[in-house]
């Protein structure tokens, strides 16, 4: 099946449709707008830049549109798009550099400098040289000869667990997750969906971005996430948002702030929320304020849709992160690769057209994820008999306390449920008795205090003796990673062994 351009076919249809919201700039680019920057890009990689079919194209920039474009301009010449996160360090950067090797990086003018250490073959920075292309280049109306197998994104992960890792993303696998975000998210052409997560990860970009500019939809972005400014918009009936997905910590630290009270948050039709284990409580204080947070569960790799909530079930439950999209397989997977009954905890598989088919230069880290198709969570799951499925933590964050696992998701749950707490982590850590023990480290609420024996009791009061945390540690902030998520392997090196 060739690759169709949905942002030519929409500027055909309704050109006058608003496709993309700069809210840092105030720029606001109609269909008709954005399908003749981009015809101008595309025609200038190639011309100017001599990029062809293959190439890789990268991009270090906050969000900004902009980066949509040269999105939609990769896929017109048949070049790879790399979106790359700029919170890295630069050697970090450099080797993701070195592994994708793009013919040109696109950056944002705030990291020149960066850019001359990271030795990219050709720049183009945003602003007068980006605007001259889009405005004057040679347009380049018809996408080259590609199909739906063909590679459209190289989407590094979010290094929760290690290094990040290139995920092939095809040009059909973004299809797929569109069908996912429209059959499961309901987003369509009257869809105004407002990203609160970077571009460079997949939470940002393809949920629901891609997929409303396939659909025709809206989508608005800020360059950078703020919780004060995001309550605004969302309130604001002139803007008009229906869509939202964003992390744990996006909706924890909304709820945190001053407006959240006051906002009215009722014109939401679709409050997602995914990417981490998602406490109780944070659910409970959206539901208190009328919004049905939709839990939803995905990876880079999967492009990323795997399962929604449906807003029907999400009280009765509570805590799921919903069933499988359309054309997608999903088991719990013992040990042995065998498929567990439901109520036991097994890793979760899955299997589908929306799966990566592996890693960029990394043919033994991705035939070690895979067997017969089946793509290798890495995350510990359960399904009830009713076919609902919770992520219950990471494989690599568990720990056996006395010989009895341990899955920190489930203590910091709890934690989040005290008044007090703000944030708040559990890693296992080394001991003598019983092997590892739970370490809690626990960020307070401004002007709340807590003793290392009130956490513990708090805990005591809803999980069994052997999840308790032995010690808490009382920090200012919990390390996070570009999309928000807790950095676990930071936190180990700050609070855990390798510390004490
Ligand atoms: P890396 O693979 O580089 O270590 P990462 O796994 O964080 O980083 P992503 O692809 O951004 O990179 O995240 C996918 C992971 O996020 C999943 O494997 C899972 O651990 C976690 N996740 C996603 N949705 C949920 C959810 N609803 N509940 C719990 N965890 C989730
Ligand atoms: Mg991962």
């Amino acid at each position: 099946i060739p690759y169709y351009d949905a942002i030519a076919h929409h500027a055909m249809r309704r050109p006058q449709s608003l496709a993309a919201v700069d809210l840092a700039t105030g720029r606001r680019h109609t269909y008709k707008a954005f399908d003749d920057r981009i015809a101008r890009l595309a025609g200038s990689f190639r011309s100017r830049f001599g990029i062809g079919p293959g190439d890789r194209i990268a991009v270090l920039a906050p969000n900004t549109t902009d980066t949509f474009e040269v999105q939609f301009a990769c896929g017109r010449i048949g070049a790879i798009f790399v979106p790359l996160n700029w919170r890295l360090a630069n050697a970090e950067l450099k080797a993701i550099l070195a592994d994708c090797d793009p013919a040109l990086l696109v950056h944002d003018p705030e990291f020149a400098e960066r850019t001359q250490e990271l030795g990219a073959r050709q720049l183009c920075p945003l602003g007068a040289a980006f605007e001259q292309l889009a405005l004057d280049g040679p347009r380049l109306d018809k996408p080259v000869a590609a199909t739906l197998d063909d590679i459209s994104t190289i989407l590094y992960t979010s290094g929760t667990t290690g290094r990040p890792k290139g995920a092939i993303i095809t040009h059909g696998m973004n299809f797929w997750n569109t069908v996912h975000s429209m059959s499961m998210a309901g987003i369509g052409r009257s869809t105004v969906f407002f990203g609160l997560l970077p571009l460079f990860h997949t939470g940002g970009l393809n949920v629901f971005s891609y997929p409303v500019f396939q659909v025709g939809g809206t989508v608005l972005i800020m360059r950078n996430f703020d919780a004060g400014e995001a309550l605004q918009l969302i309130g604001d009936p002139s803007v008009g948002i229906t869509h939202v997905f964003g992390v744990p910590a996006n909706y924890q630290f909304m709820a945190q702030h001053r407006r959240f009270g006051e906002t009215d948050l009722s014109r939401l039709v679709f409050a997602g929320i995914g990417g981490a284990p998602t406490p109780d409580a944070i659910l409970r204080t959206w539901a208190a304020h009328g919004v049905i947070l939709q839990q939803g569960y995905g990876m880079t790799e999967t492009s990323p849709l795997v399962l929604v909530l449906d807003k029907e079930d999400a009280v009765r439950k509570a805590g799921s992160a919903g069933k499988p999209g359309l054309h997608m397989e999903t088991r719990i997977a013992g040990e042995d690769g065998a498929e567990v009954p439901p109520g036991t905890v097994g890793e979760l598989w899955v299997r589908g057209p929306n799966i990566t088919r592996g890693y960029w230069n990394q043919p033994e880290t991705t035939a070690a994820a895979f067997t017969d198709g089946w793509l290798h969570t890495g995350d510990a799951a359960m399904v009830d008999d009713e076919g609902y499925y919770f992520i219950v933590d990471r494989w690599k964050d568990m720990y056996i306390s006395g010989g009895e696992n341990v899955y920190p998701a489930e203590v910091e749950n709890v934690l989040y449920q005290h008044a007090a707490i703000a944030e708040a982590a559990v890693i296992g850590i080394a001991d003598g008795r019983w092997g590892e023990v739970g370490r809690a480290v626990v960020v307070l609420r401004p002007g709340q205090s807590l003793s290392e024996a009130d956490v513990v009791a708090h805990c005591a009061a809803s999980l069994a003796r052997y999840k308790l945390p032995h010690s808490v540690v009382f920090t200012d902030a919990l390390p996070r990673n570009a999309t928000g998520k807790v950095h676990k392997p930071t936190l180990r090196l700050q609070f855990g062994d390798a510390a004490a």
